[in-house]
């Protein structure tokens, strides 16, 4: 299966991704995950990328677009994929879908998680991370068991500098101007299904285990 998680910063994207890629041995792809490793280790691709992510702006997309053929070409999205903040524009959705047709493959569902920007607000400014695996955790919500200390890993846990209240704002500006419109162009094909973020987490799952799937 070849899916694309859609919604706003904090929807959820990441977390149902991980229960997807679980569940169906899916390679579990995010343009934010690839770009912070590249930040973290100084390549050329982080050293580029770096102003726009701390700024909350969509790093440009033939930066992305390059950085995306070579990602899907690698063997483990062979048996399929989520794709996790990917594409972001439309400029972004018409290269995919080249790139799958060149691969003689195409996508069989988008996932649109909802949620207010307000509830974005609330999860997002007390999201925190490990900075070592990954692994997150929300100060009300899921805090780690000691503070600053992540569960699994023992790595410590910080909160994301793109997760301050002014930055989560012009992610969500950013969202409502660029990305929103990828809605409108996935239910033109019919490819579109809508979930409520703030529902059960599993919810993206009963979705896409509906009949009409083909894994
Ligand atoms: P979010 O939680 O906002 O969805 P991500 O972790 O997906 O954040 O991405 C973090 C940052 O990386 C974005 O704010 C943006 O600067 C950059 N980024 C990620 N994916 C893309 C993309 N497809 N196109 C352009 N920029 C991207
Ligand atoms: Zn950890």
């Amino acid at each position: 299966m070849r899916m694309v998680l859609l919604g706003p910063p904090g929807a959820g994207k990441g977390t149902q991704a991980a229960a997807i890629k679980k569940r169906f041995g899916l390679a579990h792809i995010s343009t934010g995950d690839i770009l912070r490793e590249n930040v973290k280790s100084c390549t050329r691709l982080g050293l580029a990328a770096k102003r726009y992510m701390d700024a909350g702006r969509l790093v440009p997309d033939d930066t992305i677009i390059n950085m995306m053929r070579e990602r899907l070409r690698e063997d483990d999205a062979g048996s399929g994929f989520i794709l996790d903040g990917y594409p972001r524009t439309v400029a972004q959705a018409e290269e995919l879908g080249v790139l799958l047709k060149e691969m003689g493959l195409c996508l069989d569902t988008v996932v649109l998680l909802e949620i207010s920007d307000d509830d974005v607000v609330g999860r997002l400014g007390g999201r925190r991370v490990c900075s070592n695996c990954g692994a997150i955790y929300h100060v009300a919500g899921h805090p780690a068991e000691k503070e600053g200390i992540c569960d699994s890993c023992g790595g410590s846990v910080i909160q994301r500098g793109d997760d301050m209240e002014s930055v989560i704002r012009e992610r969500l500006a950013v969202y409502h101007a660029e990305t929103s419109q990828l809605v409108e162009y996935y239910e033109k094909r019919r490819l579109l299904r809508r979930v409520d973020a703030a529902g059960p987490t599993d919810a993206v799952l009963t979705s896409i285990e509906s009949p009409k799937v083909i894994m």
